[in-house]
């Protein structure tokens, strides 16, 4: 089923079943090229308030829909998500630059959420509390009602899947502002939503910027609960915003996360994995491991192995599938060259230079860099550069390895690589973070885990089951008998 034409000029709102156009436009730009891929509607005020008015009208029926009914609408939606994989992804990978075969296990990854959340909704319960005997206690999970979700712009399709399937899901109706790069898979997903048999107003999409959209949506005094997706920096505004009206917030932030690659792990799958997971999405995701912290008797072989395999990488437009895309703008290539040159005294081993395959120079490339013999207190191994860059610090101790892994802001996730199963489970428990792995890594794992972080990494858990419990709040009835 196509809902809509791929090449649209101007990429609209979906709000109430219906396009929304606005008043501006912005344009909508490439990043393998740096030519434009059309318009893209610059909602506001306006456009917010109208969306917020349709779900709070929406949600005074699908809250009292059965759980089954809601149950078959998600999976409906899965099945045309599936059915619509080829046109999706070579949206998401022309407004991000990803390269095609991952935007394809994005498009993927979204019609598991919808599916995940349709079988889970069916098996979520209150409790019976058995406080005497003549009194009847229960409990019900009940929907807040409007829920607003502001996301970033490096897994569009992820995200909208994570953050919506389990609002709607959970009986709630909700309004969504992609992010001001990648409006147009959001918006696609809406209208799917639509032609699922979804009713007007329980998913809705408002495409603009980020100060002016995004704003007006936090700052909504009829929004029932935010989700946000981003920087640390807006995450901040977005939790005041919030604060000022009391509505509760869940912020899913940045992160530094780190791989500890102790002497006796399978160094040479460490750094491959540290390697491929670093070039996934040219290093634009939050939970990326972008810090090798490495103990010092085997640095030169994760060293070599990472070098090789940085350099058998290929580059190029993401709808040529390569295994490395463009950064998502200009923009973000300034900030990762910024960080590569900030990197004084440490020593560049691959890398650390813009790119521009086949001629491209109006394209947002980086190559593969790896830095080693960084400064724990240096800005790179800090702060996060978002980018196709591991920084490289040694340790001699299990205790320094632990103290180098926590020593920043953030607590996202992180990965344990060591063959004594002792030394693994003291280390997880010790890393602080919401996920981490043993001989593996996840970047944020399969839908049903359970993610997010601590510190300025953020606060609340999506996926899984535990995002239900964000998405609802519990009643309790005592009745006497
Ligand atoms: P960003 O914070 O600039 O933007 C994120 C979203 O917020 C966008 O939709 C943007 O339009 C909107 N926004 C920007 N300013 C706003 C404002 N004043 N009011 C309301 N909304 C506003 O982040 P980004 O640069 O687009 O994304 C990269 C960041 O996102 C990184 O820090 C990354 O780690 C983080 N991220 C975190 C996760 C996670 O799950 N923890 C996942 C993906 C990305």
């Amino acid at each position: 089923m196509t809902v809509s034409p791929a090449a649209e000029r101007v990429t609209e709102s979906f709000i109430d079943g219906e396009p929304v156009r606005s008043a501006a436009t912005y344009p909508n730009v490439d990043p393998s090229t740096g030519t434009t891929l059309g318009d893209v509607a610059r909602a506001g005020d306006k456009e917010i308030d109208q969306a917020v008015a349709a779900a709070r009208r929406a949600s005074r029926a699908w809250r009292v829909t059965t759980p089954e009914q809601r149950s078959d609408l998600l999976a409906r939606l899965a099945g045309l998500i599936d059915d619509e994989i080829e046109t999706l992804a070579r949206l998401e990978s022309e407004d991000s630059g990803k390269p095609l075969s991952q935007a394809r296990n994005d498009a993927r990854v979204c019609a598991r959420y919808f599916r995940f959340y349709s079988h889970v909704i069916e098996s979520y319960y209150g409790l019976s509390i058995p406080l005497r005997p003549d009194l009847h206690v229960y409990t019900r999970r009940e929907p807040l009602g409007v829920t607003g979700h502001i996301v970033a712009w490096n897994y569009p399709m992820q995200l909208f899947g994570r953050a919506v399937a389990p609002a709607i899901a959970a009986g709630n109706c909700a309004v969504l502002k992609p992010a001001d790069e990648t409006p147009r898979t959001a918006v696609y997903l809406a209208r799917l939503a639509a032609a699922a048999g979804l009713p007007p107003g329980v998913v809705n999409v408002v495409t603009g910027l980020g100060p002016e959209a995004g704003a007006a949506l936090a700052a909504h005094p009829d929004v029932d609960h935010l989700s946000f997706v981003g920087s640390t920096e807006v995450g901040s505004l977005i939790a005041g915003a919030a604060a000022r009206r009391v509505a509760p917030v869940t912020l899913e932030l940045g992160g530094k996360s780190a791989h500890l690659v102790f002497a006796d792990a399978d160094v040479e799958r460490a750094a491959t994995t540290a390697a491929n997971v670093i070039l996934q999405n040219a290093g634009q995701t939050c939970s990326a491991g972008s810090r090798l912290l490495v103990d010092e008797r085997v640095h030169g072989q994760v060293l070599q192995r990472i070098a090789e395999r940085f350099g058998a990488v290929t580059i190029g437009p993401g709808i040529t599938d390569p295994d490395l895309g463009p950064l998502v703008s200009r923009k973000q290539q300034d900030r990762v060259r910024g960080y590569v040159e900030s990197a004084k005294g440490a020593d560049i081993v691959y890398g650390g230079t813009v790119a521009e395959p086949d001629g491209i120079s109006g394209g947002a490339y980086f190559n593969p860099t790896l830095i080693d013999g960084v400064d724990p207190a240096a800005r790179i191994a800090q702060e996060e550069i978002f980018g196709p860059v591991i920084t490289v610090t040694t340790f001699g101790s299990e205790e320094e390895a632990v103290a180098l892994a926590n020593g920043t802001d953030y607590a996202l996730i992180g990965a344990v690589w060591t063959t004594d199963l002792a030394r693994a489970h003291r280390v997880a428990a010790q890393v602080d973070g919401g996920q981490i792995y043993v001989n593996t890594y996840g970047a944020g794992g399969g839908v049903e885990l359970p993610f997010g972080g601590f510190r300025k990494s953020g606060y609340g858990r999506e996926k899984g089951v535990e995002a239900l419990d964000a998405y609802t709040a519990t009643k309790t009835i005592v009745v006497q008998l």
